[in-house]
Parts: C-alpha cells; sequence; structure tokens
C-alpha cells in the first residue's frame, strides 16, 4: 500500500486492516512518485506483495496547491495518475490487482486500475 502520511488519511481503518495486515509506504499525498514505484518494485520482488492499494485522501495537508510538481490537481485525477503509473509496470500485472481509495470528508470512493 502507498499512502499519504498524513494523520488524516486512516489508511488501514478505511480498509479494516490492522497494523500488521499490510506493508505501508507512506509519503506526502499517497502519490506513486519513482522512489515509491522503486519501493513497490522491491516489495514485490522480496515480499511477494500480490495486490497493490493507493490510498489518497482530500483535503491534505501535506500536499499544497501543484505539489509534488506534475502530479494534476483534481484529486480523483491524481490518484488515477499514481494508478496509471502502476499498471505499466509489467511486473505489477495483472491489473486488477491495483485498486485505489480515495477518502475524505464525502467517504470513500474506489477506483479501479485503468483500462
Ligand atoms: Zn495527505
Amino acid at each position: 500500500m502507498v499512502a499519504c502520511a498524513d494523520l488524516d488519511c486512516d489508511a488501514l481503518g478505511w480498509l479494516g486492516l490492522g497494523r500488521h495486515e499490510a506493508h505501508v509506504m507512506a509519503n506526502a499525498g499517497g502519490v506513486v512518485t519513482d522512489d515509491a514505484l522503486a519501493d513497490l518494485v522491491s516489495a514485490r520482488r522480496v515480499l511477494g506483495v500480490s495486490r497493490i492499494v493507493i490510498v489518497q485522501h482530500h483535503p491534505c495537508a501535506l500536499l499544497s496547491p501543484g505539489e509534488p510538481a506534475g502530479w494534476p490537481l483534481d484529486p480523483m485525477d491524481r490518484l488515477r495518475a499514481s494508478l496509471l503509473r502502476l499498471v505499466q509496470v509489467p511486473l505489477f500485472l495483472p491489473a486488477h490487482a491495483i485498486r485505489g481509495v480515495l477518502g475524505g470528508a464525502g467517504g470513500l470512493a474506489l477506483v479501479g486500475p485503468p483500462a
């Protein structure tokens, strides 16, 4: 799981998971940066991780407008951009094991991999 490090992003709680039920990599925004992608490759190869969930939320205190640079400003577009990066890596196929979650005051939105 890649999740935002913001305390308001309750990634494990939203998914009904306990502390030791998922490998969690946290960064600002929960976006799939180059570093996050490298960590996911290691998790796939070393730990045998077979399912990936990207957990982001809105509003996010760790992201100011335009940050991280190059990512869409719209929260759902930003989540989809992270998912798109994952499905472009053959190591992570099949894409049906990749999901996104956007949390916030309006509840949770689940997003599947891009077609
Ligand atoms: Zn956040």
